[in-house]
Order: C-alpha cells, then sequence, then structure tokens
C-alpha cells in the first residue's frame, strides 16, 4: 500500500469502529429503503454490512421510523450483523430523539444537517436538544453540511458583511467559507454544549467535483475533526462513479478523508451496495486499503474476438469478490492477490508474470492453449473447453498454498 500522507485527526468511535485517527479510511453508505418498513431496511442494511459497509445510515423522518429503529438494531443484531446505524435527522430531531430515547439508544452516531436544524431562535434550542442527547448518551455526531441546505441565515449574513468589506470576494468564495463556517461554529457549538471533541465529524457535501475539492481543501487546515467525504447527487451509473472517484481520489492523495460514501443513485432494481463496490475499488487501486482480490485484465481488442476471455475476467473478478465473506477469516491478506486475466500473447505473459496468478488466454488464430503464471513463473498451460474452470481451482490452490493459516 502507498505512502499518502493523511491528515491528523481526532479517533471517534462509533459503536466497535473507529474513525479518523490511525484508522483505515472507512466506508459508508445509506439506506433507501422506508425506514419504517422494519424488513425492508434490515435485509438492506444486512445486505450493505455484508458487502463491506462498515456504518450504515438510515434517514429517521417521522415518528414510526424513530419508533422502528430499535426493532431494527435488535432484527440485525439476531442476525449476527451488528453494524453500526447512523441516525439522519432534518427539521424533527430534536423532537424525535426526545420522544423516542430507544431511537436515540440504538443509534450509534447522529447526523446533524446544521441548515436543516430549525429557523430564527428555534434554530439554537433545537440544535442543544440534539447534542444535548448524544451527551446523555454518550454518542458522536456528524456535523453534516450540505450544499444544497445550507443554513440561510449563515449565508445572508456572510454575504452581508463581504459586501461591506473593503475588497468583497467572489460569491462563490463566499460560498465555500460559508460551508466551512457553518461546520465549524456548529462543532464549536457543539462542544460548548459539552460534546466532547473526539465526538464529532465534520462533513460538507456538494454535488460539482471542483467545489468539493475546494471546500474540503479550506476545511482541512481549519480542524482536526475527523472528516467524512462524499460527493453530494453524483447521479446514476458511469457518470455518478467517475464524478465521485475524480473528487474523492483528488483529497484522498491529499491525506484528506477519514470515511467515505460514494452517493450512486442505483438504477432501478439495481442493488444498493454497488456503491460499497465503488467506494471500496477507489480506496483498494489507489494503493489506500485492500479489500479483495483485485484483477487486472486487458481491454481485449481485435485479437479477441470470443467473448471468453470477457467471461472469465468477469467470472472471476464476481468470485473473488463472493468468496471474501468465507476467506477473509480463514486466508489472511489474500485481499492483497493479484490475478490477471490477459487476452492473448502480446501482453499476456508479461502481465501475468506480474501478478500472483495470472493467466494468458490465447487469442483469435493461437493455438488452443493458455499459460499459466504462479508468482512469476510459468506454472502450467492449460487446455480443453474447460480452461475457465480449470484456471479457477487453481486460483482457490493458491489461496489455500499461500493465505492458509499453515501455508
Ligand atoms: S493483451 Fe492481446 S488481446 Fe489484450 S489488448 Fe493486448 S493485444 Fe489485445
Amino acid at each position: 500500500m502507498n505512502q499518502i500522507q493523511r491528515r491528523h485527526s481526532l479517533p471517534v468511535r462509533i459503536g466497535d469502529i473507529v474513525v479518523g485517527g490511525d484508522a483505515p479510511v472507512r466506508v459508508q453508505s445509506m439506506t433507501n429503503t422506508d425506514t419504517a418498513d422494519i424488513d425492508s431496511t434490515v435485509a438492506q442494511v444486512a445486505e450493505l454490512a455484508r458487502a463491506g459497509s462498515e456504518l450504515v445510515r438510515l434517514t429517521v423522518n417521522n415518528e414510526s421510523a424513530a419508533a422502528a429503529v430499535p426493532r431494527i438494531r435488535d432484527a440485525l443484531a439476531a442476525q449476527g450483523v451488528e453494524v453500526p446505524l447512523i441516525g439522519d435527522f432534518h427539521f424533527n430531531g430534536h423532537r424525535l430523539l426526545s420522544d423516542y430515547p430507544a431511537c436515540a439508544e440504538a443509534l450509534a452516531k447522529y447526523r446533524i444537517n446544521p441548515g436543516n436544524v430549525g429557523r430564527g431562535e428555534k434554530k439554537d434550542s433545537q440544535f442543544a436538544t440534539m447534542v444535548e442527547i448524544a451527551c446523555r448518551y454518550d454518542r458522536p455526531v456528524r456535523i453534516g453540511v450540505n450544499w444544497g441546505s445550507l443554513d440561510p441565515e449563515l449565508v445572508a449574513r456572510m454575504m452581508d458583511a463581504n459586501a461591506k468589506s473593503a475588497a468583497p470576494k467572489p460569491a462563490e468564495a463566499m460560498m465555500i467559507e460559508a460551508m466551512v463556517e457553518s461546520a465549524l461554529g456548529s462543532a464549536r457549538r457543539a462542544e460548548e454544549l459539552g460534546l466532547p471533541r473526539d465526538h464529532i465529524i465534520l462533513s460538507c457535501k456538494m454535488s460539482g467535483v471542483q467545489d468539493l475539492i475546494r471546500v474540503y481543501r479550506a476545511l482541512a487546515p481549519r480542524s482536526d475533526h475527523a472528516l467524512h467525504l462524499g460527493l453530494t447527487e453524483a447521479g446514476m451509473g458511469s457518470k455518478g462513479i467517475v464524478a465521485s472517484t475524480a473528487a474523492l481520489a483528488v483529497l484522498l492523495q491529499e491525506g484528506i478523508g477519514d470515511t467515505i460514501r460514494v452517493s450512486l443513485t442505483p438504477e432501478p432494481g439495481e442493488s444498493r451496495s454497488r456503491e460499497i463496490i465503488v467506494a471500496q475499488e477507489i480506496l483498494q487501486t489507489m494503493g489506500l486499503r485492500p479489500f479483495v482480490p483485485m484483477v487486472a485484465a486487458c481491454p481485449g481488442c481485435g485479437r479477441t474476438t470470443s467473448t471468453v476471455f470477457q467471461e472469465l475476467a468477469r467470472d472471476i473478478q464476481a468470485y473473488l469478490r463472493e468468496q471474501m465473506p468465507n476467506w477473509r477469516e480463514r486466508y489472511p491478506g489474500v485481499e492483497q492477490m493479484q490475478v490477471a486475466v490477459m487476452g492473448c500473447v502480446v501482453n499476456g505473459p508479461g502481465e501475468s508474470k506480474h501478478a500472483n496468478i495470472g493467466i494468458s488466454l490465447p487469442g483469435t488464430g493461437e493455438q488452443p492453449s493458455a499459460p499459466v503464471f504462479i508468482d512469476g513463473e510459468k506454472a502450467v498451460t492449460l487446455k480443453g473447453a474447460d480452461i475457465a474452470a480449470q484456471f479457477k481451482r487453481m486460483v482457490d490452490d493458491y489461496v489455500i498454498g499461500h493465505y492458509g493459516r499453515d501455508a
């Protein structure tokens, strides 16, 4: 793994998970079920946790949702799923947390959006209520500022002061300043109310890549709070993945970010856990944290006119990911394994030699044989109609032989 110098941040304990400090960058996600629908929410949280989400956020938007939270926590525990649950509160969080103490107790962390706590005089008291409950239950809080719901009173005040200053800054710069001030000012207020400094995580989410990079570059040096990163409203499919990766990669490379979420809009019927896979792949391909053995595959070209090679690359990657819940315990270190699936003799042997185990499939017109390389040495040449199955067995043998406790 590479040597990115991480920004210093205070470690924050959330249930059994630590975010910030020396902890690895954490992956989190959020459900999109109706929280009051206990069965659906339990199923989705379990799916996200099994996919690797280390923290799962739920919206707690009404009384039914607040009443459901402890039952969701208990149902998950009965399945052996102990992932910390985070409550996402807007507008009525002060009331829900006060009226549903079992909800306040069941949640491992509260997310407070300072722009949606209340207006006018109520804002301070409602914010204070939530923080006092966090203190009472010894729960950390994320002060989660969002571009789309930035506190309008704060913006108006800062814009006004800027307009009267001798050298007014552009409106765009002031917006970044307002995001940062909303996060830092709310954190200061939470500390004044008694919330320990190491119980606070900050985030400033924006939907534009350059805006997100700018706001975190402004925020990071002004605080030692752990930071949660995410491009909000990233979008669907490849656009959401590319935009999130572009923004998060720049910040992570600069050592900024203690926990990340990739906010993808799922295609209808698509699994919610795709965002976990993308978040893990960002961290792993950047060399920050290994999760699953990675498959290097060539893109294919006119030398690979059949789909055999594409199918093997896809099947092997899916197979490796499927095995991980079992392998993680039995074969420590297996997540660092590199597998190569190459389409022909041009780059196949060379790339395969760099992997722990690699196969170079026959391109169009080549002999129907596939050399397999293990730790840089040619081990065998596979032949026949079931090359894919033979290679999968060799991957299994490699894992057992190299990562098993007796290896
Ligand atoms: S390794 Fe062979 S099949 Fe793959 S892209 Fe290169 S030339 Fe094409």
